[in-house]
């Protein structure tokens, strides 16, 4: 019997590598070619958009995040002109009508009003990496020549808050940060910054180490959580913390998660400055592994979505995407919450996608989730009693 067909898709979220250059070396990136000043040649924009219109995968709306490197290291030009070719394959399609936004994730520290302009013009969404206050900032996030980089990162912050431009941030949890919870938090209050996400420090790609592994760390964290918790809770609509909002939606929901974007296939598609494509997680793009090699799939000058999903490097990836998936779902309390997480933490910390319970879920899901949910039922209960 003909094995069952794979379901790929809705895609929605398209990643593309403008360059893999950054303009910082920060400690903890796992990204492997930082000094390479290769470029993204917008013609290639135009296969890329083909292939994706023409891709049963495509769902009706799709986010194109400029990622993978700094992609403000190549010059404003490069997004006009890319959005000009955007707009005009959006305008030769002629299947159903699919949205699109594009979006970027800077360091922020190029960000002048000329950028700004540029966003502007183009419909960039702006995303901020941003650790909170100078001296956690830049213990990781610096030059090559070892300075840190917050001052710019603000001055960048500055301009967007002058112009009025919305933007979130991301902010990279270190050991460091476990203790500063409170510092932190007013850190943002004080600058004005609403939209935060906290990303874990991973062991994956060039990271071969993560300090959240050092004993200890796990019960600051939850530590720090439950602080950040208070301090939201005594601060409504001051800040919003992606994690809280994402347990607390699925939590007042009826919907529990089958899978996650990162371990469905071609929900995400990830193409780098070359036109290689992958799929699942973006951190699997660059990376090259001892057990599965590279997990480029295709390029786009030559291969459709499709026709990749018959190779062996493919099959292999999905077999043990979704030997992992059915691994938690039969084995992990919080599965409605997670959908199995996601592929690349399980590669670097299990050596293998076919795992369950990584440090990354430890961290962004199960510690998460134990505090909102402890923290909703307080809410609740005192909201009973009066
Ligand atoms: S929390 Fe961890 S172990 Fe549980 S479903 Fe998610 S990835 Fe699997």
């Amino acid at each position: 019997m003909p094995p069952p067909p794979i379901r790929c898709g809705p895609l929605s979220l398209l990643v593309v590598q403008p360059t893999p250059f950054c303009n910082l070396d920060c400690d903890y990136c796992y990204l492997p070619e930082r000094d390479n000043r290769g470029q993204l040649d917008p013609a290639l924009l135009e296969p890329i958009l083909e292939r994706v219109l023409a891709s049963p995968f495509l769902g009706d709306s799709l986010t194109l995040l400029w990622h993978a490197g700094e992609p403000l290291a190549v010059p404003i030009a490069f997004y006009d002109e890319a959005s000009a070719r955007l707009r005009s394959a959006l305008a030769r399609h002629d299947g159903p009508t699919v949205e699109l936004r594009q979006a970027i994730q800077t360091n922020g520290t190029l960000i002048d009003a000329a950028w700004c302009d540029c966003f502007e013009r183009n419909g960039i969404d702006v995303g901020v990496s941003l650790d909170g206050p100078a001296f956690l900032h830049d213990a990781h996030r610096r030059t090559r020549t070892g300075l840190g980089s917050h001052a710019a990162t603000m001055r960048g912050i500055g301009w967007l808050q002058r112009r009025a431009l919305p933007f979130h941030v991301i902010s990279v949890i270190t050991e460091n940060a476990l203790d500063h919870a409170d510092t932190i938090f007013e850190f943002f209050l004080a600058h004005d910054i609403k939209e935060v996400g906290f990303n874990m420090e991973e062991t994956e790609g060039e990271n071969r180490v993560s300090s959240l592994e050092r004993p200890g760390t796990e019960a600051r964290w939850r530590a720090f959580l439950q602080r950040f918790w208070e301090l939201t809770g005594r601060h409504p609509g001051a800040l919003r913390l992606r994690e809280f909002e994402q347990v607390c939606a699925l939590a007042c929901g009826d919907a529990r998660l089958e899978r996650t974007d990162m371990n469905k296939p071609f929900v995400i598609l990830n193409v780098d400055y070359r036109g290689h494509f992958s799929t699942f997680d973006p951190e699997l793009l660059a990376v090259k592994t001892q057990e599965y090699g590279d997990f480029v799939l295709g390029n786009v000058r030559t291969d459709s979505l499709e026709s990749v999903l018959a190779t062996e490097k493919f099959q292999r990836m999905h077999r043990d995407m979704a030997a992992g998936v059915e691994a938690c779902r039969s084995s992990c309390d919080y599965f409605g919450l997670c959908g199995g997480g996601a592929g690349s933490n399980k590669y670097w910390e299990l050596g293998t996608f076919d795992g369950t319970e990584t440090q990354a879920c430890r961290y962004r899901i199960k510690a998460v989730a134990d505090v909102v949910l402890a923290g909703m039922e307080r809410e609740l209960a005192i909201g009973a009693d009066v």
